[in-house]
């Protein structure tokens, strides 16, 4: 049994923390949010009403929190210097590569070990305990974070050095955005050309066509795979989020002059359907707009 602080008890954290407490780890909570800190109490977490109180003799430090500002801010703020020298830290929100390599190094400068450890899988993934978690940092830091994850996961990857894990996880959120919007066009497009689109699913998801959106997440109603199409589009993944990590994959492709036109106009689209008044939507909802 671990002692661990979790820091971002939101629609991810909240769930997750759980996990941990149902492993037999002693699980030390913070959120801003009263709501979430009484749920959190709810699920057998110990509650605190700051940051440094929560990991004040915390074996590992977990955020799950909304972006790179606020995760640097938590981390030089109240966990630096506050958390026991020698303690593990896991960010597991998503963030860009920069500020996840920045925060590494000053915690490392200090003393501690940190990993940035995104996820892929959504708010059912996070309750389940079936998030793929992919990990940046060094083989020692990876093998202690290794079995801090486990109880939340059905993967835990090492992707190479600091920073790595969310390098991964934005490449595999832009190439998802563009097979989602390429599977919409599909089906909008046999539709349109007077094929029954249950027959081009049976099709194409057996042919060079398939892929996850339109084999496992089929984002037209009553068609192929359940998804949040068949609720309306809600639930799943917002696309106020799939919008978030298009600009962090754009961003990270301006820095490293890497070409990505297709990931540039995906993030287009999103961001007019998300100014539209749908960044709650589901990101498959996308096919309502063709
Ligand atoms: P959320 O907004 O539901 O939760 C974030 C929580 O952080 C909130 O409860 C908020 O009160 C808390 N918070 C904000 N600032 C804080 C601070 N300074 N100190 C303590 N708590 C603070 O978001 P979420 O959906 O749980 O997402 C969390 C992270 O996981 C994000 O980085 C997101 O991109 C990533 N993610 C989300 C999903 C998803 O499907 N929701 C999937 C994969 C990854």
């Amino acid at each position: 049994m671990k002692t661990i602080a979790f820091i971002g008890l939101g629609n991810m954290g909240g769930g997750m923390a759980v996990n941990l407490v149902k492993a037999g780890h002693k699980v030390r909570a913070f959120d801003l949010s009263e709501e979430a800190l009484a749920r959190a109490k709810d699920n057998g977490c110990e509650t605190f009403a700051t940051v440094a109180e929560a990991v004040a003799g915390a074996d590992a430090v977990v955020t799950m929190l909304p972006n790179g500002q606020i995760v640097k801010s938590v981390y030089t703020g109240d966990v630096i210097g506050k958390a026991p020298k020698g303690a593990l830290f896991l960010d597991c929100s998503t963030i860009d590569v920069a500020t996840a390599r920045e925060v590494a190094g000053l915690a490392g400068e200090a003393g501690y070990t940190m990993v940035d450890a995104p996820v892929s899988g959504g708010i059912a993934a996070a309750n389940g305990g079936t998030l793929t978690f992919m990990v940046g940092g060094s083989e020692e830091a990876f093998a202690q974070a290794e079995k801090v994850l486990e109880p939340m996961a059905k993967a835990v990857i090492h992707a190479g050095q600091a920073g790595s894990g969310q390098a991964a996880k934005m490449c595999n959120n832009m190439l998802l955005a563009i097979h989602m919007i390429g599977t919409c066009e599909a089906m909008a497009l046999a539709e349109k050309a007077g094929l029954d689109p249950q027959k081009f699913y049976e099709i194409s998801s057996k042919s060079t066509g398939y892929c996850w959106s339109l084999n496992d997440y089929t984002p037209v109603p009553g068609i192929g795979a359940a998804s949040p199409a068949d609720n309306g589009y809600e639930g799943g993944f917002a696309s106020a989020l799939m919008l978030k990590d298009l600009g962090l994959a754009i961003g990270s492709a301006h820095d490293t002059d890497a070409k990505v036109p297709l990931g540039e106009h995906a993030l287009e689209i999103y961001k007019a359907f998300v100014e539209a008044g749908n960044g709650g939507k589901d990101f498959g909802a996308i096919f309502t707009t063709l």
